[in-house]
């Protein structure tokens, strides 16, 4: 019989989603006529923009005539939308990124677990404490933890807890780290790096040798003039950073699926004899051997993004989800609620009142305003107490959902 990989044992069970998923349906079971608003899982809810909608349809056109029809396109991603990126989101931010140095993929999940085939086995890893669950799961897949605790800590892994007395931005850890993953807007917590905090990641990676993983995909909700979009607007970020960026939450493709990551020709890793090497050739090596790119009429819609109107689309379609969030802010703040988040991201941190466990939360706000949130124990240790709510959704859910708060709370 074929042995398994063991360290996949190692997982939590009760994955988040599928927790709360599961909950909800119980209790819609029992109240079939409940009108249940989800705050809960990021996900868009408003349509396309026009301007993607076009460029998808013509794309399609494309491909239905023999002279413009498209097979394998390169595992990289077309030039085109590798051009339209490294012009719009970089160089025109004084980012030192050229075309070749991003790789188009079909989503930043994906990349953040996949770019670990290219990392040793023994490298140590730190992650923001709470923190999106996939740099934590795909790393304990990979081998690089022991078991989890009853807290849900795995060994080996340095957790750097992002509180209310750091303001959700924890320092640089005291010993060196060879992986430090850090997303900046923060899921689930909203919170941001300015300048010099994203300064003193970096001279702490160059001086450690360590590697920033860089999650940047909230990075269009920032409408702070003073706060980074990119970590390469950090000098030296070009020798230990690789950014992760992804259209799923700007630009409605959570269902159409198209991100990059950005690997510098700078970037160099340790081999085990101790030599330097460089880090975009692995990563050219391991997308053109497991990846075949993404599809042609995607992309097509990616780069519409960048069009005039496509900008002027997703700004306000940012906005809107914005609008949103400042709602449920003045909302909960009107009842006494402490809030974080919310403004340079779709995502509202929300202390629990009375001193709640998240859970315990989660479930009076489903049984008594048939609201969903997310736990906030659910994305690390240090989340407990804590609740997610997010400002994806119609406006009139939105309003509703407050409303609903202020009865339950105030
Ligand atoms: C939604 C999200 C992503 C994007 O994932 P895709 O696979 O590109 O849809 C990446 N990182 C974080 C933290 C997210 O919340």
């Amino acid at each position: 019989m074929a042995t398994i990989n063991d360290n996949f044992l190692k997982l939590k069970a009760g994955y988040l989603f599928p927790e709360i998923g599961r909950r909800v349906n119980a209790f819609c079971d029992a109240h079939a006529e409940a009108n249940v608003i989800k705050l809960g899982i990021g996900d868009v809810t408003e349509p396309l923009p026009g301007a993607i909608r076009e460029a998808l349809h013509s794309a399609v056109d494309e491909m239905g005539a023999n002279q413009s029809f498209r097979g394998y396109g390169p595992e990289q991603g077309y030039d085109f939308l590798r051009n339209a990126i490294a012009e719009n989101d970089y160089q025109s931010r004084g980012c030192d990124v050229s075309a070749d140095e991003i790789f188009i993929s079909d989503g930043s999940k994906c990349d953040t677990g996949n770019i670990l085939d290219i990392f040793g086995p023994n490298n140590t890893v730190a992650v923001q404490d709470p923190v999106y669950p996939v740099y934590v799961d795909t790393n304990v897949m990979a081998g690089r933890t022991g078991e989890a605790d009853e807290d849900g800590r795995y060994a080996g892994l340095t957790y750097l807890p992002c509180t209310v007395e750091n303001d959700f931005t924890p320092n640089v850890p005291e010993q060196p780290v060879d992986m430090i993953y850090l997303c900046y807007p923060n899921n689930p917590t909203g919170s941001v790096a300015t300048k010099e905090t994203l300064k003193k990641w970096v001279d702490y990676a160059l001086e450690n040798g360590s590697l920033i993983l860089f999650d940047a995909a909230y990075e269009a909700f920032i409408t702070d003039e003073e706060i980074p979009h990119s970590i390469y607007e950090i000098d030296g970020a070009r020798d230990c950073a690789i950014e992760f960026r992804s259209f799923s939450k700007n630009s409605g493709f959570t269902g159409t699926r198209c991100a990059f990551t950005v690997v510098p020709k700078s970037l160099k890793g340790k081999t085990a004899d101790g030599s330097e090497t460089d880090i975009h050739s692995l990563w050219n090596r391991r997308q053109s051997t497991k990846f075949n790119g993404v599809s042609y009429i995607i992309q097509r819609g990616a780069e519409a993004a960048y069009s005039e109107a496509g900008k002027q689309q997703i700004g306000a379609l940012i906005d809107f989800y914005l609008t949103n969030a400042r709602i449920l802010n003045e909302g909960l703040q009107s009842v006494g609620i402490d809030t974080y988040g919310g403004v340079n991201a779709p995502y509202i941190w929300l202390k629990t009142p009375e001193g709640m466990k998240s859970w315990e939360f989660f479930d009076h706000l489903l049984d008594k305003a048939h609201l969903v949130g997310t736990p906030g124990s659910g994305f690390g240790a240090s989340g407990e107490g804590y609740f997610r709510l997010s400002a994806f959704n119609s406006r009139a859910n939105v309003e509703e959902a407050v409303t609903r708060l202020k009865k339950l709370i105030g």
